[in-house]
């Protein structure tokens, strides 16, 4: 049955101008609500995915799929879980990826005192940097808290902090559609994309971000963006700086 056919029929039973005209109405308003797509970005607009609290069972997942995409991608390592998966790290850097430090467990950083703040970005930068042979000059604290001493300590360790633009949301599995069009629909140029790999306690069901991460980047492809790292195999920084606060707590 078509469409027009089936809304003929539909006019005929009515026969009401008020109830037909009054469904024209709610269609018309309906469509003025949908949002316009956005405008293309400018050509070579770039985005920068980032991945969180890996490496874990999902790493692998996501890497091969970043590889077939031909996308590049930052990840944001917690210590110990390197330590539990070394071959995925190791993995990230032959791949190409740009690979930080997001401390050893995890602790909000500006509850510990100064030793153990340095101890949780050392401790996570020589694991990195024994497993990879490239020290790690990135690092993102846990739940976005940072504060001056925290921020010092790490700078004086040759860290610079990186945050995020877009959070996915990713983390509380608000399904599949969600963690996409909480992306594709907040990106701008030069966006920093939050998303997980793993999680502090590796319990963390990182499926629905496995089965995302195709769309969004055919989706952004399609928008006219294309896939920058935050910084390159050899340690150097590349790209945008990100905000100074963050959008939320990772
Ligand atoms: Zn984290």
């Amino acid at each position: 049955m078509s469409t027009a056919w089936s809304l003929r029929s539909w006019v005929r039973r009515v026969r009401s101008p008020a109830i037909i005209a009054a469904a024209v109405a709610v269609v018309l308003l309906a469509s003025a609500c949908v949002p316009p797509p956005p405008p293309p970005p400018p050509p070579g607009s770039k985005v920068y995915l980032t991945f969180d609290d890996g490496p874990s069972v999902y790493t692998p997942q996501i890497l091969s799929e970043l590889k077939a995409e031909g996308v590049p991608a930052t990840f944001f390592v917690i210590g110990a879980n390197a330590a539990q998966f070394p071959s995925s790290l190791q993995q990230e850097h032959a791949d190409g990826e740009g690979i930080g430090d997001h401390t050893w467990d995890h602790p909000d950083l500006t509850t510990l005192p100064p030793d153990q703040v340095r101890s949780e970005l050392q401790s996570t930068a020589d694991e990195i940097t024994n497993l990879t042979g490239t020290r790690p000059t990135l690092w993102r604290p846990p739940y976005g808290a940072f504060n001056a001493q925290v921020t010092q300590i790490a700078s004086s360790l040759g860290l610079s902090m990186r945050l995020w633009d877009v959070d996915s949301q990713d983390w509380t599995m608000p399904g599949t559609g969600t963690i996409v069009s909480n992306v594709v629909n907040n990106v701008s140029p030069n966006a920093i994309i939050l998303l997980h790999d793993g999680s502090p306690d590796l319990t963390g069901d990182r499926s629905q971000t496995v089965a995302a991460l195709p769309t969004i980047i055919d989706t952004l492809r399609g928008q006219g963006y294309s896939f920058g790292a935050l910084v390159t195999i050899s340690g150097a920084t590349t790209g945008p700086t990100g905000p100074s606060v963050p959008i939320g707590r990772e």
